[in-house]
């Protein structure tokens, strides 16, 4: 009996110590296969992980920040009416014939320079971020019908964009050669054109009293933002005329930028930027004699200037 019983014992025993080798076998198999999970899901974490980091550097060298140093320099030209056809307009020197002002705008494509929006322009001048190193704003004075007539359909060739200084009793009176109100909207409505003012009746202002200087300023605006439902913040000043008076009535009736004429009233030409005042913008004129060459030549100072004033790419 007691010998059986041993037997018995020890039969109990192997079955036992193989049940205990079979549990901790199955512990030691799901310990390892957890393991194994939490790696693959590890790794596909990171996997993710990588390729959103990938996905951030790539956007970011998409969407690169030129920041200035000190602060931009910005050359804006000052254009009057483009045609070739005499009875379009008076033939004057403010005139540039259509093939000159075609070569001009081709000279800027080929050489890489981007022709800023108002908002760009603006933009560059109070930030330090900026587009590029070589910019340039065009800008043409007192809303000639040339300007949908031959600008417009160049500016859509080339995808270019201007700021167009509108005298606005002239466009109320209907007045000939100038651009009539369904002219300007549909070359806002475009993208490629901006609005700001150039009074309403383009007299001289550094000749008027400060109440005519107020009326004029006052009355161009609120037709502007009326017809064009924008904050008109850009006046360009007949002739260049202008006196502290027209600064003074200018920024309180909420224009923030002004542009002057090259040789008159001391204005000389030169890149413009924030610390000379930002309602007295200097521009260059441009002239039917103004070769491609010429023009790449006044954008030079300005553009060497940029690029050697940024600091991060
Ligand atoms: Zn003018």
């Amino acid at each position: 009996m007691k010998r059986k019983d041993r037997r018995k014992k020890k039969s109990m025993t192997k079955i036992l110590l193989l049940l205990l080798v079979l549990i901790i076998g199955v512990i030691v198999y799901v310990f390892l296969n957890q393991k194994q999970a939490d790696k693959k899901a590890e790794n596909s974490v990171a996997n993710i992980a990588s390729k959103e980091k990938n996905t951030v550097s790539k956007n970011s060298s998409e969407k690169k920040v030129l920041l200035s140093k000190d602060e931009n320099h910005l050359p804006i030209l000052m254009y009057h009416y483009v045609t070739s056809n005499s009875d379009e307009l008076p033939q004057d020197s403010n005139n540039i014939d259509i093939v000159a002002f075609e070569n001009q705008l081709k000279a800027l494509k080929e050489n890489n320079y981007k022709t800023v929006s108002a908002a760009e322009a603006q933009q560059l001048l109070t930030k330090k971020e900026k587009l590029d190193n070589k910019l340039v704003w065009l800008t043409f004075d007192d809303g000639s019908v040339t300007m949908y007539t031959r600008i417009f359909p160049l500016l859509k060739k080339y995808n270019m964009h201007a700021t167009s200084f509108i005298i606005t009793d002239y466009v109320n009176n209907g007045q000939g050669g100038i651009l009539t109100w369904d002219q300007i909207k549909e070359m806002k409505e475009s993208g490629l054109v901006d609005f700001g003012s150039h009074t309403a009746q383009h007299f001289d202002l550094g000749l008027q009293t400060a109440e005519q200087q107020q009326e004029e300023l006052l009355k161009s605006k609120s037709d502007l933002d009326k017809e064009l439902n924008q904050n008109t913040d850009m006046i360009c000043y007949p002739a260049g005329g202008y006196n502290q008076d027209t600064l003074n009535i200018a920024d309180k009736l909420g224009y923030k930028f002004g542009f002057l004429d090259p040789g008159r009233n001391g204005a000389i030409e030169s890149d413009a930027k924030e610390s000379d005042g930002l309602l007295m913008l200097p521009r260059y004129r441009m002239l039917d004699t103004t070769t491609p060459n010429d023009l790449l030549k006044m954008l030079e100072q300005s553009t060497v200037y940029n690029t050697e004033n940024t600091i991060e790419k």
